[in-house]
C-alpha cells in the first residue's frame, strides 16, 4: 500500500498534517555494507588470526562467481520469459501505451539520453578512453538488470563483468558497486521527476521554479533512499508527490506502466555504477603509475673504507646511507640515490 501516515500538529493555531516516516520491509543493504566494511577492518585487526575467516569469504566469493558465470548462460532465455509473461498479463496493452505513452516515451528517451550519451561522456571526459567499449564489456549485466528491474539481484554479475572484461580492481568494484546499487540510482531520480511533472500536468497543477526545485531535490534525495528492488523507486515518489502538494493516488498510474519503465531506469542505474567503479580505476592508475619510485642504483661512493661512523641522514634527504657488519674491517659504505 501507497497510503502515506500523517501526523497531525498545531502551528500558529492552524493544523498541519506532517507525512511520518515507516520502516519498509526488506533487506538494509545499506546496513549490510557498513557491517561488512566495518567487520572486514576488525578481522585486518586481528593479524594472522583472522587470516582463516578472510580465506573462508574469498573462497565462498569464489564459489559464487562460478555461479554465476552458469546463471549468465540462463540469462538470455530466462529474460525473455520474465518481459513476455508481464506482456501476457496485461488486459489492453495498446490502451494503455494509448494513454500513458508520451510519459513512457519521455521516461525512456530521458533514460536513453543519459545512458548513451551524458554518463559515456562525463566518463570520457575523466578517463580519455572509449566508454562504449567499457559499456560492451557490461552488457550481460544491463540485459539482466533489464529483465530482472533489480540492482540488487545484477550486484554479482556487474561485479564479475567489470572485473574480468573492463580491468577494473577487485578492491574498487567491491567496494564502490555495492554502495552504488543502493545509493546511486540515476534512473530511479529521472524517472521520479518526469512522474512527478506528468502527475501535475494530469491534474492541471501549474509548477513555478520553486517547486521544480523541489521536485529535483527531492528525486535526488528520494532515489537515495530508493532500494534496489522492482518498484523501489515507485515507494519513494510518494515523498516527491507529498512536497510538492500533489495526489499520492496517482501514482497507480504510474504503477501501471512501471513493468517497462522500471527496466530502463534500473539499467541506468547500474550503468551510473559500473562507470564510477571504471572512472576511478583509471584514476587509480593514473596516480600510481605518476607516482611511481624510479628504481634504486646503488652508487659506490669514494669515501674512505674505514669504520667511521655512518653520516646521519641529515643532509641530502636522497642519500641513503648503507652500512655493512659493524667491526668489520672489510666494511663498505655505500650510498644510493633515490
Ligand atoms: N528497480 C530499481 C533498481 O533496482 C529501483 C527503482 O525502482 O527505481 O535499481
Amino acid at each position: 500500500t501507497y497510503a502515506t501516515q500523517y501526523e497531525t500538529s498545531q502551528m500558529n493555531g492552524t493544523t498541519v498534517k506532517v507525512p511520518i516516516g515507516r520502516e519498509v520491509e526488506g533487506m538494509n543493504i545499506l546496513g549490510l555494507v557498513v557491517f561488512a566494511i566495518i567487520f572486514g577492518v576488525a578481522l585486518r585487526k586481528l593479524g594472522p588470526d583472522g587470516e582463516l575467516l578472510i580465506r573462508f569469504f574469498n573462497s565462498f566469493n569464489d564459489a559464487t562467481m562460478v555461479l554465476v558465470s552458469w546463471i549468465m548462460w540462463y540469462a538470455p532465455v530466462g529474460i525473455l520469459f520474465l518481459v513476455a509473461s508481464k506482456i501476457v498479463e496485461m488486459d489492453d496493452v495498446g490502451l494503455l501505451f494509448a494513454s500513458l505513452g508520451k510519459y513512457i516515451l519521455c521516461c525512456l528517451l530521458g533514460h536513453a539520453i543519459h545512458g548513451l550519451l551524458v554518463l559515456p561522456f562525463i566518463y570520457f571526459i575523466f578517463t580519455r578512453k572509449n566508454p562504449y567499449r567499457f559499456l560492451w564489456g557490461i552488457v550481460t549485466p544491463l540485459a539482466t538488470a533489464f529483465g530482472t528491474s533489480s540492482s540488487s539481484a545484477t550486484l554479482p554479475l556487474m561485479m564479475k563483468c567489470v572485473e574480468e572484461n573492463n580491468g577494473v580492481a577487485k578492491h574498487i568494484s567491491r567496494f564502490i558497486l555495492p554502495i552504488g546499487a543502493t545509493v546511486n540510482m540515476d534512473g530511479a531520480a529521472l524517472f521520479q521527476c518526469v512522474a512527478a511533472v506528468f502527475i501535475a500536468q494530469l491534474n492541471r497543477q501549474p509548477l513555478d521554479f520553486v517547486k521544480i526545485i523541489t521536485i529535483l531535490v527531492t528525486a535526488t534525495a528520494s532515489s537515495v533512499g530508493a532500494a534496489g528492488i522492482p518498484a523501489g523507486g515507485v515507494l519513494t515518489l510518494a515523498i516527491i508527490l507529498e512536497a510538492v502538494s500533489l495526489p499520492v493516488v496517482d501514482i497507480s498510474l504510474i504503477l501501471a506502466v512501471d513493468w517497462l519503465v522500471d527496466r530502463s531506469c534500473t539499467v541506468l542505474n547500474v550503468e551510473g555504477d559500473a562507470l564510477g567503479a571504471g572512472l576511478l580505476q583509471s584514476y587509480v592508475d593514473r596516480t600510481e603509475s605518476r607516482s611511481q619510485v624510479p628504481e634504486l642504483v646503488p652508487v659506490k661512493s669514494e669515501l674512505p673504507l674505514s669504520p667511521t661512523p655512518a653520516p646521519t641522514e641529515e643532509g641530502n634527504p636522497l642519500l641513503i646511507h648503507y652500512r655493512g657488519p659493524i667491526g668489520d674491517a672489510t666494511t663498505s659504505e655505500k650510498e644510493s640515490v633515490m
